[in-house]
Parts: C-alpha cells; structure tokens; sequence
C-alpha cells in the first residue's frame, strides 16, 4: 500500500511521544538508583552498634577503622567509626557481616574532592549531622583501643 511506510513511522514517533520519558535531568534531578545501589559512605546507626568490629575485619582493603571504649558494665562502646570511601570497593561485605545491620550506604554516587582526606568520613559525626542515629559516644582512651 501507498504511504504505509509513511505511516508505521509516523505511529512510531506518536507513541515515544506519549512514552514515559527516561532522561534524567540530572543534576538538576537527582536519579532514582534503588535500594539496591552501593554508593556513598557507611550510614552508620551509632545506637545499634555493638563495636564487634566484625565490619572491620570483613574488609579487604582496610577501609574501615574503629575504636571502642569499655563503659561501667564492661561492655564496648563505640568510639570512632571512619570509613576510607577512596579505599572502598564498594563490595558489601562490611554490610553483609553486620550481626546487627547497622550500617548501610548513604547512596551519593557523585563524589568529588581535591585530596584523598576527602573521601574519609567519620560516620559518627555525619550521623549526627545528617540525624540517622544521634547518640552520645564516648570519648576514645588514651591508647586507642581496637574494636
Ligand atoms: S564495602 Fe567492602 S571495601 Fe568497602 S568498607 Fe565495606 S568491606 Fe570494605
Ligand atoms: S559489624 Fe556492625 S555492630 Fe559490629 S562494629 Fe561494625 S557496624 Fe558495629
């Protein structure tokens, strides 16, 4: 028939008009990347943490480092909690080891800095800052004890 091709492609164009668009109008739009995406730092929530060190044994490439103190119980209180995201291989195993599944990616993905002191994060001050867990932690020992 006459035109038809005409037409299939005319059909075509009406229905990506009316198509959900999928741009993103990043950044003016920050994108939508799932539960499922490792990215970011360690949102740590200080309250459940039983300073196991356990995240930090996990760790291939020493990206995580805390520190613990013992409180009148003698139980461990965590004390610094940083996490090297320039380290970090973002492969989950810190996160999967968690006894108590306190910690979880913030989820940025556009990281940028002028030093890799940039990229190191005190998770407990941003979850202060940024309100996920706010605790009072206990000041470190003079000698730093290990978690
Ligand atoms: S995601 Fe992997 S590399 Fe990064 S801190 Fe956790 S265990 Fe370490
Ligand atoms: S494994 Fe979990 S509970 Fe243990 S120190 Fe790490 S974040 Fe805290």
């Amino acid at each position: 028939m006459q035109g038809k091709g005409l037409l299939t492609g005319m059909w075509v164009t009406l229905k990506e008009f009316f198509r959900k668009k999928v741009t993103e109008e990043y950044p003016d739009v920050m994108p939508d990347l799932g539960d499922r995406f490792r990215g970011g730092t360690l949102k740590l929530k200080t309250s459940k943490c039983i300073s196991c060190g356990i995240c930090q044994n996990a760790c291939p490439n020493g990206s995580i480092k805390l520190t613990s103190v013992r409180d009148e119980n003698n139980k461990r209180k965590l004390s610094t909690y940083v996490h090297d995201a320039g380290l970090c291989l973002f492969c989950n195993l810190c996160i999967d080891a968690c006894p108590v599944k306190c910690i979880d990616w913030t989820g940025e993905f556009a990281f940028s800095g002028y030093s890799r002191e940039d990229l190191v994060f005190d998770c407990i001050d941003l979850a202060q800052k940024r309100g996920y867990d706010p605790v009072e932690v206990k000041e470190p020992p003079a000698d730093g004890e290990k978690g």
